[in-house]
């Protein structure tokens, strides 16, 4: 395993010069085995600081982007953080290492039950792993201090809100199928309050509250 570990210092560095400022959230990327969570065939590619295809047409998020909206939420160690879209588990490995639990949600199976198998091998016990639409949330577990969209939705999902703890947060790339903004949405007593940090792309959210499936 000694074969990533410059490749994953040199990322780590590379994501302070691009602005991640959280030394927790740097710690953590820095001994991510991404590796773990990348397909064979992307071997040479884990490090590069970009996406790259996982399964059923999705992507594994670009280490700066995980980063990005990690930093984000604000972990101090003790939430309970519901994540939309578990992918590869990459994102849900890093935010188990910051909170005290991590309720995933996928709607496909064989994704999560991939996903799953690396977490449970990298030695990951708090996480949950939930099969659906993750746009209407996870009602059993809620309310949440902290939310992460890791797929791109038209618009902020009521029910994600509705979930959320007063005073946590809602990371969420919002906007068109093409091109999103990152917003991080605030519950607060008098509303939400609605930051934007970047633009950005990512995959569709496809549900309920999301994006309609028209792949038939
Ligand atoms: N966090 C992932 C990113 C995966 S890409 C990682 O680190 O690898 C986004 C994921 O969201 C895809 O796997 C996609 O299938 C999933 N997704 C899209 N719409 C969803 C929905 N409504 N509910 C749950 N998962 C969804």
């Amino acid at each position: 395993m000694a074969k990533f570990e410059q490749a994953r210092e040199t990322l780590i560095s590379q994501l302070r010069s691009k602005g991640i400022r959280d030394e927790r959230v740097l710690a953590v990327l820095g001994r991510t085995r991404r590796e773990r969570f990348v397909s064979p065939k992307f071997e040479v590619r884990t490090y590069e600081d970009g996406p790259l295809p996982i399964e059923h047409g999705q992507t594994i998020s670009q280490p700066y982007m995980v980063a990005l909206m990690t930093e984000c939420l604000e972990l101090t160690g003790d939430e309970s953080v519901l994540e939309i879209g578990t992918g590869s588990g990459y994102q849900s490995a890093v935010l188990a290492q910051l909170c005290r639990e991590v309720v995933t949600i996928e709607r496909f199976e064989s994704l999560s039950a991939t996903a799953r198998d690396a977490l449970r091998a990298e030695g990951h016990r708090n996480i949950r792993f939930e099969l659906g639409d993750g746009t209407i949330g996870v009602r059993e577990f809620a309310p949440y201090d902290a939310i992460i969209v890791t797929a791109a939705a038209p618009r902020v999902p009521e029910s994600l809100y509705q979930q959320l703890k007063l005073t946590g947060r809602m990371v969420i790339p919002t906007g068109g199928a093409d091109v999103q903004t990152l917003q991080v949405v605030e519950k607060r007593s008098a509303g939400p309050s609605i930051r934007d940090i970047c633009g950005c792309r990512f995959v569709k959210l496809i549900g309920a509250e999301g994006w309609q499936d028209h792949s038939g």
